[in-house]
């Protein structure tokens, strides 16, 4: 017997219809095949309304990780992807650093330009610092102006040098502007959660700001 196939017929000048095909053999006294009764059931409507729906469920889905403004992960999606390495880390006894970025007197950037012009910029900005990245890092938008990034088999060096990396490019951006980030690093210690790391390189890039700004601090 076939019980629920779905399939698609198309039937010649006419239109598409979705359907759910079952077939179920019958037998004679002797046992032999007698014959196959087949039915299919128009599901066309039912098919495509499911699937306007798996569509739209995976839209809601990836909106409710995406910042709209920048196209990056945004709070939640960065979190959760910065917990998942966590584990990751821990699972393989790999090296796992975190970059927090906060771009430096940006509200003076609003105030001269414009919030518009902020957001432009901090558009080119998220751009920026995914280029200066390597492939299997990630990052998402963290707060307003703060980034968060998540660095795999990263120790303190690799950490150090990538943070390098983003703080220059942001320093020497494209977009003729003279915006400039402090950045935090943390390194995983044993057994720290994901909600301490982040708050370790809080803490770091408050040393830099401190430091007075431009800086990287560990
Ligand atoms: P600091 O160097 O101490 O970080 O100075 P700051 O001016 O950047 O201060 P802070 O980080 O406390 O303030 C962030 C400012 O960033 C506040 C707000 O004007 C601006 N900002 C935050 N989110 C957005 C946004 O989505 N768009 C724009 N245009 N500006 C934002
Ligand atoms: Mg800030
Ligand atoms: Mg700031």
């Amino acid at each position: 017997p076939v019980r629920g196939l779905i399939t698609i017929l198309r039937p010649p000048g006419g239109r598409e219809r979705i359907c759910d095909v079952n077939a179920l053999p019958l037998f004679d006294d002797t046992g032999a095949l007698a014959e196959v009764v087949v039915t299919f059931i128009d599901v066309t409507v039912r098919e495509s309304q499911r699937r306007d729906t798996d569509h739209l469920n995976g839209q809601l889905a990836r909106m409710a990780i995406t910042d709209d403004l920048t196209g990056l992960a945004n709070r939640r999606g960065i979190v959760d992807i910065a917990e998942k390495a966590l584990a990751a880390a821990e699972r393989h006894g790999h090296e796992l650093s975190f970059l927090l970025l906060d771009l430096d007197r940006f509200k003076q950037v609003n105030d001269k330009r414009g919030h518009a012009a902020g957001d432009a910029l901090l558009v080119d900005i998220a751009r920026s610092i995914s280029l200066a990245l390597r492939r299997e890092d990630s990052v998402g938008r963290f707060g307003g102006e703060e980034f968060l990034a998540v660095l795999p088999a990263s120790d303190l060096e690799a950490a150090g040098s990538v943070a390098e990396r983003v703080r220059l490019a942001i320093e020497s951006g494209g977009s003729a502007s003279d915006v400039t980030a402090s950045i935090g690093i943390a390194v995983r210690q044993p057994g720290e959660s994901a909600d301490r790391m982040i708050r370790r390189a809080d803490a770091a890039m408050y040393r830099a700001k401190e430091d007075g700004r431009n800086l990287v601090r560990i």
